[in-house]
């Protein structure tokens, strides 16, 4: 019997190949922590086609968090300045069960909200929007997906006719020109970037254009690196647009036969000439002229962008703008080409697929479509009109609910939203408002454990089987290798649970998570992310496998690759079969500098750690790889501020107050600081990124404008 257990590593959405080995089983020294316990040995996957047996820092000491701090039993207290105390699982399903009921007798149904995660297997977001969605009648499951990639969803969705990256990571070694915008993968999808560079390295017409006004180090490894003002991607984009159709490298039928809408595009991109779109974006007319003509004249080009373009208020017409390059020049359904979007967590994708957010229903279906209700209802045995035609409260709609008092019931699982979340002070006040808040994680404590009633323990990572999808659409099944601790539980039975004792015994009759995932995939039949032919079974058999991957394709010989990408037949989910161009003009900044508040606060994530540090900040070697939170300036602004390396700074916006010490570097351009967004109280003091960002959100994906607010710098000293 193999000693290893295939599974995929929990961080990012690049989603890396891991076996796990028990610690018994394997020599002294790489298999205990930094404190001597033994640990579990984790290495890469070599037969995961995804990562090919890469790990970066993240995977490789995972083990490491396993049995830190985890959160053991059920706890409850009746009020926040109380201390919990230990309870039964059944007292703790009683006391949830009877506040729903409470709220569902009171006609208020509608004030029970869920906030989920992309940390969640398929299982457990299927299982919590049955329960909300279809068995109570609420559509107000939302994830911290919609921090994160939903303008992407929302621009995949009102271009091509529904969600789904159409690339692969295959592509990654296959194209001319790789075109990077507002994202630092060799920090942030590390395992992606190594098989960019690799290629780029080797071969020299490839052209690597890395966007982003910080010089990062995925910018350090491209041909051009545009420091563009933050805020002037449209700008940009639409002025390489401009480019490409004075010098004719547009791809003319194509967009004859396969796009609709250029000509309301066209009229947006005659105003973005070389000259304007130069100086607003802070560049030469030369470095926009070579993006250009690197893009016009390579065979294939794909962009790659992730949260540097999603969460802005604006972030889906920048991803549809993106999209429109792809579009002009049919750049798109070929090898080494197409616009990819890399999701930030390991199952964000798994929760479009299965529904996980506030506007959609599982099988890639929108809430407000009748069709897409109907369908589902019948599935789940419903009676019709059972599933609201409303969208629910998305993330900060929760925040907000709670202060205007709609919100009766707040259960947050599997993510930490008092470090998380825009506009910290305000979340905070708006948690210690909630009348009732069940936090289900697997550690304890954490920032947000302080705003609960009551504490549930979540299995995690390796203590549960289940379903996780990456950023290339490709399916793993994730098995688990030990117990969960004491009495913790896979998040889907908990749901489950509730549900039956809500009187929903039929609706969750489930044994185990793979007849949650059987009955998953057939809500998929013959929709843009068919899954129907997978099935637990089948994926530990035929190993990691692309969707779309339909039942016919498991029969049919020669067709494994089925999912490698997306509208290679060129007909898109749109009405007319076409891709739809989006014409926009760009708007900047929700909050540009201005005299009192003159710097631009962008904010981002380091190579070691991962979002809220609730695993990361567990592991010593990550923590000594990233001790502290810091700034980074650019020297001329820290002469005019009279401030060098490691002197202090207190950062104020209009809504928090922050410090931290200097970084003086000519990484950043002038006039825009940055900051790591890992720190929470638990990890230092006021050094919180979201105590200064901002709730303004794109219109229409919701995702807040977590990367941009203006801040003005005072030098301070600290003892
Ligand atoms: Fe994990 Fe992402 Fe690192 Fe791969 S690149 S090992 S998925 S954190």
């Amino acid at each position: 019997m193999n000693e290893f257990t295939k599974t995929l590593c929990p961080y990012c959405g690049v989603g890396c190949g891991l076996e796990v080995s028990p610690p018994a089983q394997h020599g002294k020294a790489t298999n205990r922590d930094s404190e001597g316990t033994p640990t579990w040995r984790v290495r890469g996957d070599k037969s995961h086609p995804s990562s090919q047996g890469m790990v970066c820092v993240k995977g490789a000491t995972i083990a490491e968090s396993l049995d830190k701090n985890r959160l053991h039993y059920p706890m409850i207290r009746d009020s926040l300045d109380q201390e919990f105390r230990r309870v039964s699982w059944n007292e703790a399903f009683d006391i949830i069960t009877q506040r729903m009921q409470t709220l569902r007798l009171k006609q208020e149904t509608n004030s029970i909200c869920m906030y989920g995660s992309g940390q969640f297997q398929t299982e457990d977001y299927y299982i919590a929007q049955k329960l909300l969605k279809g068995c109570l009648g609420t559509n107000n499951f939302d994830a911290n997906s919609r921090l994160c990639m939903s303008s992407a969803v929302a621009g995949y969705i009102q271009s091509f006719g529904a969600d789904g990256p159409p690339c692969c990571y295959d592509d990654l070694e296959l194209t001319d020109c790789a075109f990077l915008i507002g994202t630092n993968t060799a920090e942030c999808h590390p395992i992606i970037f190594n098989r960019l560079a690799k290629y780029h390295k080797k071969n020299r017409h490839v052209k690597m254009v890395v966007v982003d006004p910080r010089r990062t180090p995925t910018a350090e490894a491209a041909d051009l690196h545009l420091a563009i003002r933050p805020g002037t991607d449209i700008d940009l984009l639409n002025g390489i647009a401009h480019l490409l159709m004075r010098w004719n490298y547009i791809d003319t039928l194509f967009m004859d036969e396969c796009t609709s809408n250029f000509p309301a595009y066209a009229e947006v991109i005659r105003h973005y000439s070389p000259d304007v779109v130069a100086s607003r974006c802070g560049i030469s007319i030369e470095d926009l002229e070579t993006a250009a003509k690197y893009w016009g004249k390579s065979k294939s080009v794909l962009s790659l962008w992730s949260m540097g373009v999603n969460q802005s208020s604006e972030g889906t017409a920048k991803v549809r703008t993106i999209i429109n390059l792809h579009l002009m020049t049919g750049q798109i359904g070929k090898p080494g080409a197409g616009p990819f979007s890399l999701t930030g967590q390991p199952n964000a994708m798994g929760g479009r697929e299965a529904g996980g957010l506030a506007h959609l229903l599982p099988g890639y279906r929108l809430v407000k479509n009748e069709q897409h209700r109907a369908e589902v209802e019948d599935f789940w045995g419903l009676e019709r009109g059972k599933i609201s035609p409303v969208p629910g409260l998305t993330a900060w709609d929760m925040i907000t609910g709670l202060e205007s008092g709609n919100v009766g019931l707040l259960w947050i699982a599997a993510t930490n939203p008092a470090v998380s979340m825009p506009d910290l002070e305000r979340t905070k006040k708006a948690l210690l408002k909630s009348p009732f808040t069940i936090y289900q994680d697997a550690y304890y404590p954490t920032e947000t454990s302080a705003y609960a009633h009551v504490l549930l323990p979540a299995a995690q990572w390796g203590e549960k089987t289940g379903i996780m999808t990456n950023s290339e659409r490709r399916v793993t099944l994730c098995s688990a290798f030990r117990q969960p601790p004491r009495e913790a539980k896979p998040d889907w039975e908990i749901f489950a649970e509730v549900g039956r004792r809500l009187g929903f015994e039929k609706e969750f009759a489930f044994n185990n998570s793979a007849e949650v995932y059987a009955e998953f995939v057939q809500l998929t039949r013959q929709r843009p992310c068919d899954m129907s032919g997978l099935s637990h079974e089948v994926l530990q058999t035929k190993g990691p496998t692309q969707w779309p991957h339909r039942k016919q394709d498991v029969l049919m010989r020669g067709r494994e690759d089925a999912g490698k990408r997306l509208y290679t037949d060129l007909r898109f989910h749109t009405p007319d079969g076409r891709a739809k161009f989006g014409a926009y003009y760009s708007k900047g900044l929700a909050e540009p500098p201005d005299e009192n508040y003159p710097f631009v606060l962008t904010t981002g994530r380091l190579y070691g750690h991962w979002h809220t540090q609730t695993r990361t900040g567990r592991i010593e070697k990550i923590r000594q790889m990233h001790p502290q939170p810091f700034i980074e300036i650019h020297p001329r602004d820290a002469a005019t501020l009279g401030i060098s390396d490691n002197q202090w700074l207190e950062v104020r916006s209009r809504r928090g107050i922050t410090k931290f010490p200097a970084k003086v570097t000519k990484a950043i351009s002038p006039g825009t600081v940055f900051v790591p967004m890992h720190w929470g109280k638990l990890w230092a003091d006021d050094a919180e990124a979201n105590a200064l960002t901002h709730s303004e959100a794109c219109p229409d994906s919701l995702q807040p404008e977590l990367k941009a607010c203006a801040v003005q710098l005072v030098p301070i000293s600290v003892e």
